[in-house]
């Protein structure tokens, strides 16, 4: 099939470049001119505009940072729409705003095109392995036509209901492993203050009805004291900011959530918004005046 990806960033690339290795005809578009060449590198091809990646292409993925990107990418001069036609379809992988996915979806089908809002979770290495798992709103009969072709970058596709539901789903996760973290790191703050090894605490609890996800991939980072990213706490930041936006939009309080963010904000404040979301534990570090290794 004949795809036009736009967005060749960390997850991007690697996404397009497992579309080539199934045999896929890929056409990549990024501001950054080495990413296409990376692409290239490995069997795509390059074009030079949204607009050109949308004419050559019967499927075009967006994977972009957050939905101004999104939609500058779709509806600014030479962008995607302006090279689309009735029948196409979008599939926008990136974590956006459920409120601009439905908007991005009424205005494509004004030119009879099709839209799912399909986001990721697994990271880089589940991008790179083809493992990510996908949540996709939309249409069920646009869902089936695509199936195959977003399993090839990934573990798991599903469908969650009609366009912004992915997004929704993808808040939910996110409101979830930053409230997990805060919960740890608050849990291993009082263990350390006892004088009770927070390895030890986690050792013993991990299989438990604390245990968690989260739990296991982000407790040793959190006793070496290594915040390398994995998931950057500015892309966190602009997911819970998207979480408290549709919180509002409809008239749900997340309480959780809105300290979440505020602790995110805090480490920004401080510099950290670079380092993996782990980090947290070093907002409890600062309050507590100890630190957790
Ligand atoms: P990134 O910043 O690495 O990549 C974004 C790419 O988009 C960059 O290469 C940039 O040059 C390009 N770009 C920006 N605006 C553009 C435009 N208008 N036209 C063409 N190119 C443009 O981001 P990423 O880490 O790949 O994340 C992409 C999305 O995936 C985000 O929504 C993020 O929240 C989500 N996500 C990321 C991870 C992760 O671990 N990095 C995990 C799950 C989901």
């Amino acid at each position: 099939m004949k795809i036009g990806f736009v967005g060749l960033g960390i997850m991007g690339k690697p996404m397009a470049i497992n579309l080539v290795k199934a045999g896929h005809e890929v056409f990549g578009y990024d501001f950054n001119q080495a990413a296409i060449d990376a692409l290239v590198e490995a069997g795509g091809q390059g074009v030079s505009s949204g607009r050109e990646a949308a004419e050559k292409s019967e499927l075009v993925i967006i994977m972009l940072p957050n939905s101004p990107h999104v939609e500058s990418a779709l509806f600014s001069e030479n962008g995607i729409a302006e090279g689309l036609s009735e029948g196409q379809t979008v599939v926008d992988m990136s974590s956006i705003s459920p409120v601009a996915s439905k908007k991005f979806a009424e205005r494509l089908a004004e030119q009879g095109v099709n839209f799912l809002d399909a986001p990721v979770s697994g990271g880089e290495p589940g991008a790179i392995e083809g493992s990510i798992a996908v949540m996709v709103g939309g249409d069920k009969e646009v869902f089936d036509k695509y199936y195959d072709t977003l399993m090839v970058m990934a573990s798991s596709v599903t469908l969650v209901g009609e366009v912004g539901a992915g997004n929704i789903t993808k808040l939910a996760n996110q409101m979830i492993v930053a409230i997990n973290i805060a919960a740890i790191s608050e849990a291993y703050s009082l263990a350390k203050k006892a004088d009770v090894d927070p390895s030890s605490v986690y050792q013993a609890i991990r299989t438990g009805l604390a245990g968690s996800k989260v739990m296991e991939q982000k407790s040793q980072k959190i006793f070496d004291g290594n915040f390398d990213p994995g998931f950057r706490i500015e892309l966190h930041i602009k997911d819970l900011q998207n979480a408290l936006d549709t919180s509002k939009e409809l008239n749900v309080s997340s309480p959780f959530t809105a300290l979440s963010m505020e602790i995110l904000q805090s480490l920004k404040a401080h510099g950290h918004d670079k380092e993996d979301h782990s980090a947290i534990a070093r907002y409890y570090e600062l309050i507590n005046n100890q630190k957790l290794q």
